[in-house]
């Protein structure tokens, strides 16, 4: 998302977790200019990809970056606003985007339950 600052400036934010976009906080690009940084990347890949952890949201919510409704299925959910969930597709999908960009240095997390 886009937020003023106090200059009225927009600035991009991730959509998950508000932090502002700088050089060392790559992000990711959604439908209608939703946002995910790569620390919550990393955070939603590790839970849903390698935990196999998530919710099935309750109430009729779309993913942000997909804008599709994410009844099927693990989502993540951004810790500062549960109606702001992303799907599983779209983690995997926006992971592979910047794992290989070789501009960016943001890898895939290792999976948690293998040592390294
Ligand atoms: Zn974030
Ligand atoms: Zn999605």
């Amino acid at each position: 998302m886009n937020k003023p600052d106090e200059n009225g400036n927009l600035v991009f934010c991730c959509d998950f977790c508000g932090s502002a976009w700088d050089e060392k906080r790559p992000m990711v690009e959604g439908h209608r200019g939703s946002l995910i940084c790569g620390n919550c990347l990393s955070i939603a890949f590790t839970e849903l990809v390698h935990l196999d952890t998530g919710i099935t949201p309750a109430r009729e919510l779309a993913c942000v970056l997909c804008l599709e409704n994410g009844r099927d299925g693990l989502h993540w959910v951004s810790p500062m606003n549960d109606e702001v969930i992303a799907c599983r597709r779209c983690i995997k999908q926006s992971a592979g985007v910047l794992h290989k960009d070789p501009d960016i240095e943001w890898k895939k997390p290792p999976d948690p339950r293998h040592d390294g």
